[in-house]
């Protein structure tokens, strides 16, 4: 594996390549046709995780991400998601969304791949 490109630990990614495809799985969502799109997030995530310590959406912008943090709103699964299953982020997507895929597995190998 190599590691050079990668902004996160490899075993955070691989904690949040798990933690998506489990919780794909329990939602009964699945991720974007465009696996790139998933792969980015993943990344993001396990960044926050490294960097703050829990995994703040990647997706939005924040003044202070420690207080954000602190606040669990936004650490995912975020509120929106756990409570109506919206994803801005578009790594879970329900099977009526144009872009949804039928997969809710993404090999650690293409997420590597997709964020170099
Ligand atoms: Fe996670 Fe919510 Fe961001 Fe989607 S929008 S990646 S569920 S925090």
């Amino acid at each position: 594996m190599n590691n050079r490109l990668l902004s996160s630990a490899p075993e955070s990614l691989e904690a949040m390549r798990k933690f998506s495809e489990i919780y794909a799985q329990k939602t009964g969502t699945f991720f974007c046709s465009d696996i790139t799109v998933t792969a980015i997030v993943i990344e993001g995530l396990a960044k926050h995780k490294d960097q703050y310590g829990a995994p703040l959406c990647p997706c939005r912008h924040y003044e202070d991400k420690a207080k954000e943090i602190t606040s669990a709103y936004w650490n995912c699964p975020c509120v929106p998601m756990r409570e109506r299953k919206e994803c801005h982020c578009m790594l879970f997507l329900t099977p009526d969304n144009e872009f949804a895929s039928t997969s809710q597995s993404i090999d650690s190998n293409v997420i590597l791949q997709s964020i170099q």
